[in-house]
């Protein structure tokens, strides 16, 4: 029933549409035709903010010329903090905007709601190794074989098109993705964490398969442990290269208010790098940290953000150092959420920035790059930072509440 709709016009009409006027059997009917449009639309928006992408980029190609700089490393920059979004997934949008301008007819298919941002991912991704000359034929083909398909389809379908035009070309490809290993942390509720290695299937299906022995063979023989529980905790032993899980041997940074620490007060506790975690669950991990690295911080009773402590040296190291990452937590470019990985000088050392916790800032590699492209700046204001971008946006960065005053139970239930 909207299959003849332009796109433009689309949002107005399901908006407008009087569904609550039909007959209940037919609204349902007339509902799935709408979501179907609403596809068509979100994709065609999709599209459109993909070739934007792309013409940005073309810009600061033009702007910054050669060897002033990385034209894709700004733009990352700026569509993160533009669209409140993490360097990854900024990445991942200006690479899908470079690989569709050489797929038009597939590009085409995308602005017209026919295949989705999914697919149209796949796709570049499996033709990305092909030459120059190759990209027309592949794009042709593509076109004609995967309207219709599921995303898992249409990268077979893609994959199976690259053999058939350059077969050297989809080794090549295959070649790099297996170079292409990693290993990412993930914080889950209850101070509970997930680690996810990527790398070639065999070695870690062999992986997989040594801990699930190794945990069978023990509750065979009367471990009262859950099978996933000593899978867990023998990766982290033989990692760590200790007996017991246990006795892990990290430097713990938990930050509490005075209150939870000396009358059991239920604000949420931090642990750095981590994110909040119940008190009780602070307390036991504090209490396991016997032999361990512990440090203290106290938090500003107005505010919620860390006191700042006094240290004047070259370099961030030390406790001024664990002070701002404790501070920070996370990558304070706005809208990157990565670890951090350098404690930054806002104004450089040279120009006579101080080494001061309101002089330091925690970045992750890729951020601190972005810092120093050309165009860009970044000053302080207080506690905030604020960002200025090659087209003049600006974007502040507070350091977050460590422990938020407005997430104290007393103020929720007022
Ligand atoms: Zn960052």
């Amino acid at each position: 029933m909207f299959e003849d709709a332009p796109i433009d016009s689309l949002l107005g009409q399901v908006r407008g549409y009087d569904f609550e006027s039909l007959p209940v059997v037919e609204t349902g009917f007339c509902r799935v035709e709408a979501i179907v449009a609403l596809d068509r639309v979100m994709r065609a928006a999709q599209a459109e903010q993909v070739a934007q992408v792309a013409a940005l980029y073309d810009e600061r190609v033009h702007l910054m010329g050669l060897g002033q700089g990385d034209p894709g490393l700004s733009v990352i920059g700026e569509l993160g903090m533009a669209r409140n979004i993490g360097p990854t997934a900024a990445g991942t949008q200006l690479g899908l905007a470079l690989g569709l301008k050489r797929l038009p007819k597939v590009f085409e298919l995308f602005k017209t709601g026919v295949i989705s941002e999914a697919t149209a991912r796949v796709v570049v991704n499996e033709t990305c190794s092909l030459s120059v000359d190759d990209f027309p034929i592949a794009d042709a083909a593509l076109a004609d074989k995967i309207p219709g398909l599921t995303t898992v389809r249409a990268r077979q379908a893609a994959a199976r098109i690259v053999i058939g035009i350059d077969a050297e070309a989809a080794r090549v490809r295959a070649q790099k993705a297996r170079a292409d290993a990693h290993v990412s942390m993930h914080p889950d509720a209850d101070g509970m964490a997930t680690l996810r290695v990527h790398g070639p299937a065999e070695q870690i299906v062999a992986t997989f398969n040594a801990l699930d022995t190794w945990a069978r063979g023990l509750r065979a023989t009367g471990d009262p442990r859950s099978r996933g529980k000593i899978m867990s905790q023998t990766l982290v032993e033989r990692v760590l290269g200790i007996s017991s899980a246990d006795a892990a041997d990290v430097e713990v940074q938990v930050v509490m208010d005075a209150d939870t620490v000396f009358n059991h007060g239920d604000t949420p506790a931090d642990l750095v790098g981590y994110g909040p975690i119940a008190p009780d669950v602070a307390e036991e991990i504090i209490a396991k940290a016997r032999h361990r690295w512990a440090r203290r911080f106290l938090t500003d009773p107005v505010d919620g953000t860390l006191l700042a402590r006094d240290a004047r040296r070259r370099r961030y190291g030390g406790p001024i150092n664990a002070y701002v990452r404790a501070r920070d937590r996370r990558c304070r470019q706005p809208g990157c959420d990565c670890t951090i990985r350098d404690t930054d000088h806002i104004i450089d050392f040279q120009l006579g920035g101080e080494t001061t916790a309101d002089n330091g800032q925690g970045l992750c590699k890729r951020s601190h790059s972005i810092k120093h492209q050309p165009g860009w700046t970044v000053t302080s204001k207080g506690k905030a930072t604020i960002w200025r971008t090659p087209t003049g946006h600006e974007y502040r960065s507070d350091p977050p509440p460590v422990l938020p005053r407005d997430d104290n139970p007393d103020h929720l239930r007022q």
